[in-house]
């Protein structure tokens, strides 16, 4: 079969094609985007016609998914690890009602933060829903292990939780093809008991699934995922995912004769695990993210042979890499320490030309004349309004979060209130809080910085492209009161004028300042002229 040079994010498109989906579905998010754009991108995912769009959010992503399942096909479903928390409900619900095509979840987390406003651990959702967990160690084995999640997750009747993390959806590495399936028939499940999750139901399939556990763990004791690389002495480790390839590396660099438990299916294969544990006094657990895992073995008393995050073996926060990972193994050379000084660091700038940059420089020109400034911010390129020379916003917390926030605070008192915030996470979820401030008449002043594009992600379609004024009027913003202006240098008069008025209003205003992302234009410019 054919080899390529994959990124993971790749190697997990391919690999879904080539296991036979019918769709994918994925609201944009770092570092899961590059899924989704693979399968949009492929010929061989249009020949075949499977079904891909950006959903509105990652609940609505998953909820069609569940539908494509139910449906009897299989379905991919791809967001980044902040984004399983939007489809949070989704997500456990579907693990009480099971599916009935492959489901595969794919969740790519940020240790590290390198974009996301925090580092939460997948697996530790995976465990709260009592669902399998796979978490591949290398490209080649995220492409195998795709294959094997779909079979996984038909022959369980359960969605199967998919973990990566950032080095590994961006890094490159030689990935080799398996034959391709074909799609499943259309096959809707006749099980209506399965997925009405009546009380009656929910309970039955509560207990079905708990029942499930003991398979699932028996599938993780022979699982390809899992398993022992012999070494000797009293020393040992427990690699988690990512964090397998990150010991192995150091291992074969320093030739060290060192016992290996690699993990990379939950839930833990327990009899592989006290085989291991039993044999040695001393055992590092490398885990990517939270010391989940190390927590669990330790036990309440604080086991003391387990070493890792908890005591300060590894760091507590942050990625882990071959460097750390030597350090805890105890190795001195600084073979894993030299950064390489083509790597310089970057720090994060809106773009020249941005229009969101006209934007605050309207909104700092009128809060000169105010001697408070509460500009409740949200996540998109615009959150770098935080930085200088705008210092222009004061929070950001999650998607969406600006206008419920600027509602509770002018609820509060507080006035102006007022929210920034973009198209794409507009429609993502700030449309149900600005109902909700409609309903409430909360004076708030919604500046919707509409570049027409999900541009932080790479320029993904945004769902209220062209549609942002009549949603707001559907919802019941008063027509006077939804304003627009475009963000140029030569309006900053004019739409300062137009921010003014609606800052005084004391109730909902929607002020949409529409001008294309920059980028995405001159993307789309070079598109046009290759053709
Ligand atoms: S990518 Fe687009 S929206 Fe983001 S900073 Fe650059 S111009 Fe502005």
């Amino acid at each position: 079969m054919d080899t390529q040079l994959l990124l993971g994010a790749e190697a997990i498109a391919l690999a879904a094609i080539d296991a036979g989906i019918s769709g994918v579905y994925a609201y944009p998010g770092t570092p899961s985007t590059e899924i989704t754009e693979y399968i949009q991108q492929s010929p061989i995912a249009r020949q075949k016609g499977v079904h891909s769009t950006w959903a509105t959010n990652e609940k609505t992503a998953y909820e069609a998914a569940l539908g494509m399942s139910y449906a009897g096909k299989r379905s991919l479903v791809c967001m980044k690890h902040v984004g399983l928390n939007v489809a949070a409900d989704a997500f456990l619900n579907s693990a009480i009602t099971g599916v009935n095509g492959g489901m595969v979840v794919v969740v790519a987390d940020d240790p590290s933060m390198h974009s996301s406003q925090n580092e939460q651990d997948t697996r530790v959702y995976g465990k709260f829903a009592f669902l399998p967990v796979i978490e591949p160690s290398n490209q080649q084995e995220t492409y195998d292990a795709i294959r094997y999640a779909f079979d996984l997750s038909e022959q369980q009747n359960l969605p199967v939780l998919f973990r990566v993390t950032t080095r590994l959806s961006h890094s490159r590495a030689v990935v080799k093809q398996q034959p391709p399936r074909e799609e499943n028939i259309l096959n809707p499940s006749k099980e209506k008991r399965k997925w009405i999750l009546l009380p009656a139901n929910a309970r039955n399939n509560y207990q079905q699934l708990l029942e499930k556990q003991t398979t699932l763990a028996s599938l993780s004791e022979q699982s390809f995922l899992n398993k022992t690389i012999a070494g000797n002495g009293t020393k040992a480790i427990i690699a988690f995912g990512i964090a397998y390839n990150y010991v192995m590396e150091v291992k074969q660099a320093e030739n060290l004769d060192i016992p290996v438990l690699k993990i990379s299916q939950y839930p833990l294969p327990d009899k592989l695990i006290k085989e291991f544990t039993d044999k040695y006094d001393d055992i590092l657990i490398a885990e990517e993210g939270y010391p989940a895992y190390e927590e669990y073995l330790k036990g309440y008393f604080g086991n003391k042979k387990f070493r890792g995050r908890l005591d300060g073996a590894l760091p507590r926060t942050g990625e882990l890499s071959p460097d750390v990972v030597a350090k805890a193994m105890g190795v001195e050379s600084d073979t894993f320490r030299t950064i390489p000084s083509i790597v310089a660091g970057r720090p994060p700038m809106l773009c020249q030309g941005c229009s969101h940059r006209d934007v605050f420089d309207a909104l700092n020109a009128i809060f000169a004349e105010y001697p408070e400034q509460h500009v409740f911010s949200d996540i998109g390129c615009y959150t770098l309004g935080a930085l200088p020379p705008f210092n222009a916003i004061n929070t950001c917390v999650d998607m969406g979060a600006s206008v419920t926030m600027a509602k509770g605070a002018a609820d509060a008192g507080l006035h102006p209130a007022v929210a920034v915030i973009g198209d794409s996470t507009f429609t993502h979820s700030g449309i149900t809080g600005l109902l909700d401030a409609v309903n409430d008449k909360s004076a708030i002043t919604l500046i919707i910085s509409d570049n027409s594009t999900t541009a932080m992600t790479g320029g993904q379609d945004s769902a209220g492209t062209g549609k942002l004024a009549e949603i707001c009027k559907g919802i019941g913003v008063e027509e006077s009161h939804i304003r627009t202006f475009v963000p140029l240098k030569k309006n900053h008069d004019e739409n300062v004028i137009i921010l003014k008025e609606e800052l005084e209003y004391k109730g909902v205003s929607v002020i949409i300042a529409q001008r294309e992302c920059v980028q995405t234009a001159s993307r789309k410019k070079r598109q046009e002229n290759k053709k």
